[in-house]
C-alpha cells in the first residue's frame, strides 16, 4: 500500500553534504516533495518533505536517514501559536493552504492547530497581526 507521510528532518553539522534525500529516491524508490529547507551558517541543516511510498520503504528509509544521527520528527515542523496571543480572527486560515490552521467551532469561532499538518511554509507567521505564529527554525 501507497502512503504519505510528513517528516521533520535535522541534519547536525557533519551530514549535510550527504546525498541523503537521492538515495531515498534511487534505493528506498520513494517519492520525496521537500517544503522547506535551510542550510545555516554552522552548516546544520533540516529538510520538511513528504515521503510517499511503500510503508515498509519508508520505515527502511528512516532507518537509513536516522544513522547519520538525523533527528526525524512526524509532530512538530519547527512551527509554533503562541495561544494567548492568538485573538482568532482568522486571518490565518486562507493561507494555510494544508489547513493545519483551521477553525475549530463554528459556533465560537474558535482557531485550532494541527502540527500534523503543517508543511512549515511559514505563511501564517507572515499573515498573523498578532505575531502569534513564529519558526523555531528561523
Ligand atoms: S492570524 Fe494569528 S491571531 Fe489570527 S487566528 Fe491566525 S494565529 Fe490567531
Ligand atoms: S507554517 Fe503556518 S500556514 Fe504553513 S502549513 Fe504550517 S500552520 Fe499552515
Amino acid at each position: 500500500m501507497i502512503v504519505t507521510h510528513k517528516y521533520f528532518l535535522k541534519f547536525p553539522k557533519c551530514e549535510t553534504e550527504t546525498p541523503i534525500v537521492y538515495h531515498l529516491v534511487k534505493d528506498y524508490d520513494l517519492e520525496v516533495n521537500i517544503f522547506r529547507a535551510k542550510v545555516t551558517s554552522e552548516g546544520e541543516g533540516y529538510l520538511v518533505l513528504d515521503l510517499k511510498g511503500k510503508e515498509v520503504k519508508i520505515a527502511e528509509a528512516l532507518k537509513y536517514v536516522a544513522s547519520f544521527g538525523v533527528s526525524i520528527d512526524t509532530i512538530d515542523k519547527g512551527v509554533i501559536r503562541d495561544d494567548s496571543l492568538c485573538t482568532h480572527c482568522g486571518n490565518c486560515l486562507s493561507h494555510c493552504k494544508p489547513k493545519a490552521l483551521h477553525l475549530a467551532d463554528p459556533v465560537t469561532r474558535r482557531i485550532a492547530f494541527d502540527e500534523k499538518l503543517c508543511i512549515a511554509c511559514g505563511r501564517c507567521i507572515d499573515n498573523c497581526p498578532m505575531k502569534a505564529c513564529s519558526s523555531l527554525l528561523e
